[in-house]
């Protein structure tokens, strides 16, 4: 059975054909530059690749591409739509309406649109994707929405609220929403399989770091808390987002700057973060670059970042009450045995301790990187959120 996988941006729809039958990806790609001229890439399984300029002014015209290529290219993989099952979407706001994986109607349509407000750069595009692939699939074709919100909504309201006056959070939802809720349950699940253990009976953080980055508490299988907030600003430094700042300091530095609400929201989240502080990269990689070139402020980036993923670990473990075990995921997690290591080190008051050399060596791969000795096991884990979206649709269509 094969599930399209589907991650729309404002101009920007990236793809993955999935064949649940042995969970493998049959062919993948991305239809870009939506609205301004169009083109797509796209790769099979067995390498065959296209790569064609077209014309995409709106997601609609980029989804018959994506159909037309899926069936009729040198790269095609199925011979008629009816081989797929169903469609599955990521959108990134869900806020309290949904908490869980929901099939798509109009209504569910228009209710992801209706929180744009909260989240401006997706949930617009995510509905215009919906509303457009619905045009394109036969209205048989079941299309489910999986939200990067909704793992969090298990969080106790100790841990969402803001010390803001309550009917500011009643009237306009400030609250802690929490993102990459997808590949925090992925992680979390592949954890409790890879240990051997009912997730329910494991106290977890899973650190997934990336461009965007951010950290989760898991007790029983469900997010108690989170590193980023009422939108993915908030929490650790990241590749150009600040995280966490003194609400204060945004309003002193907008008079400083001059710059009105806009322009302070786009100052935090492209001009700060690794980038901001070093001068150099918003990319990890090239911040070690840097580093082993003795620049000292990607040094003072690389450290800010490892400080405060330790930060919250602790914090994590107290709020829990202990610590079985402690994730790494996403790009740099998954590959930076740097951050890992300086993490792990004089952790061993909380029961961690790292093979700091099999650490060195461990890049994109499901691997304990953990001593024997270590109370806490430390998991590298390679996460993969359209699988999830996948099988979760899968689970939705079988009910
Ligand atoms: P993501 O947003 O999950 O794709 O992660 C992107 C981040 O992962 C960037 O900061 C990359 O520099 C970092 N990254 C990817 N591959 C590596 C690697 N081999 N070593 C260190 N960092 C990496």
């Amino acid at each position: 059975m094969l599930i399209l996988v589907v991650n729309a941006g404002s101009s920007s729809l990236k793809y993955q054909l999935i064949d649940m039958d042995d969970e493998k990806v049959i062919a993948k790609g991305n239809c870009d530059r939506i609205g301004i001229d169009g083109h797509i890439s796209h790769k099979t399984h067995d390498g065959r690749t296209l790569n064609e300029d077209c014309s995409f002014p709106t997601h609609t015209e980029a989804f018959e591409k994506l159909v037309d290529t899926l069936l009729n290219s040198d790269a095609s993989v199925i011979k008629s739509m009816s081989e797929i099952s169903a469609v599955g979407h990521r959108i990134v706001q869900g806020a309290e309406i949904f908490s869980e994986t929901t099939l798509v109607t109009d209504e569910v349509i228009d209710k992801i649109d209706e929180l744009a407000e909260l989240a401006p750069v997706h949930n617009h595009a995510h509905a215009l994707a919906l509303r457009a692939c619905k045009k394109v699939f036969d209205p048989s074709v079941p299309q489910a929405v999986v939200f990067d919100t909704a793992f969090h909504q298990t969080m106790p309201p100790k841990a969402y609220m803001y010390g803001i006056p309550y009917e500011d959070y009643e009237k306009y939802h400030v609250r802690k929403y929490g993102f990459h809720g997808t590949s925090h349950r992925f992680v979390s699940m592949a954890l409790a399989e890879a240990m051997g253990k009912d997730l329910k009976d494991l106290k977890v953080v899973s650190c997934h770091l990336g461009n965007g980055s951010s950290i989760t508490a898991i007790e029983n299988g469900k997010s108690i808390d989170t590193s980023m907030g009422f939108t993915p600003l908030d929490g650790i430094i990241m590749g150009t987002r600040c995280g966490a700042i003194d609400a204060s300091a945004v309003t002193y530095l907008e008079k400083k700057l001059n710059m009105n609400p806009d322009e302070m929201s786009n100052y935090l989240n492209k001009q700060c973060g690794f980038l901001g502080v070093s001068h150099v990269s918003s990319d990890n990689r090239e911040i070690y670059a840097a580093i082993h070139e003795g620049d000292e402020k990607a040094q003072l980036t690389a450290d800010m970042l490892r400080y405060e993923i330790k930060k919250f670990i602790g914090s994590y473990t107290a709020v829990m009450n202990g610590l079985d075990a402690v994730i790494f995921t996403g790009g740099i997690g998954e590959n930076s045995w740097e951050v890992r290591d300086g993490v792990c080190t004089n952790v061993d008051y909380l029961g961690i301790k790292i093979d700091h050399e099999l650490n060195k060596t461990v890049r994109g791969t499901l691997t304990k990187i953990s001593t024997p000795d270590s109370k806490v096991e430390v998991w590298v884990i390679p996460t993969n959120e359209e699988l999830l979206i996948a099988r979760d649709t899968l689970a939705l269509i079988s009910k």
